[in-house]
């Protein structure tokens, strides 16, 4: 019946795709994509070949608007991205949000997530994660952003472009402590991939220490503040240890 099927696509590897997924694309009726050129060779590595409908973020109230017609009219359609889950950091929300307010039917096919992936590979806790996705692209306002983040105590996610890398480095270790822990996950699921942790202490030299280290795609993980509770404890240890000094 009349779905809209939103369809995570690889963030890298083409086997990163789910059986629904390529079943999904096979039937649908046309998929909405960000960039035609990219989604058609995505589908033709797969052997399918599909109507394709560009819906990127210029254009996402004209195509929410296409996209009910044919959803009203019965059809089944497929939203991908170029990479990843649709609508994280990615375009997608406004027309999930259009279709979904005109009482249509949408359905979310899980896959590949840059964010989880990085996760999953990165050993930190992750029981609470908060996901930043990209910083704003000015120092001054990056600054006062990442000020904010400064007693978060869940595991920060940003999404970071290779031109931006060391900046968006500089500017973590300006702000938070250089005993916290960080992750680079960079070329997830490629041929460079590589998963790096170290603290921020050391994460400007590591990230200087070689070129290509600042090339392909990034997510960065940064360890959280120390929960309230921690902080209690630290500052009990620290009286303590005062304590005991003045008394010896
Ligand atoms: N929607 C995608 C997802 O589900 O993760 C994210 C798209 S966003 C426009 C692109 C950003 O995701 C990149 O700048 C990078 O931060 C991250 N990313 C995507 N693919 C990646 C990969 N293979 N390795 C590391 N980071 C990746």
């Amino acid at each position: 019946s009349a779905t809209l099927y939103v369809v995570a696509t690889p963030i890298g590897n083409a086997g990163d795709i789910s059986l629904r997924a390529l079943h999904t694309l096979s039937i649908v009726d046309a998929v909405a994509c960000e960039d035609t050129r990219n989604t058609g060779h995505l589908l033709t590595r797969y052997g399918l070949s599909k109507k394709l409908i560009a819906a990127h973020q210029h254009n996402e109230r004209e195509v929410a608007e296409t996209l009910i017609r044919r959803l009203q009219a019965g059809e089944r359609i497929a939203l991908v991205s170029d990479a990843g889950t649709p609508a994280v950091s990615d375009p997608g929300a406004r027309i999930v949000d259009a279709v979904r307010n005109a009482g249509l039917r949408v359905a979310p096919l899980p896959g590949a997530s840059a964010a989880v992936a990085a996760l999953s590979a990165s050993g930190l806790l992750n029981d609470q994660f908060y996901f930043v996705g990209f910083l704003p692209a000015k120092a001054k306002q990056r600054e006062t952003f990442l000020f904010k983040l400064k007693s978060v105590t869940a595991t920060m996610v940003f999404y970071e472009a290779p031109h931006r890398i060391v900046e968006t480095v500089e500017a973590l270790t300006s702000t938070f402590e250089a005993t916290r822990h960080v992750v680079f996950a960079r070329e997830l699921t490629k041929m460079f991939e590589e998963i790096h942790r170290c603290t921020l202490a050391e994460a400007n030299a590591w990230i200087n220490a070689e070129a290509n280290r600042q090339k392909g795609e990034f997510v960065v993980l940064l360890e959280g503040a120390p929960a309230a509770g921690d902080q209690d404890e630290i500052e009990a240890e620290r009286i303590l240890k005062i304590l005991l000094q003045e008394c010896s």
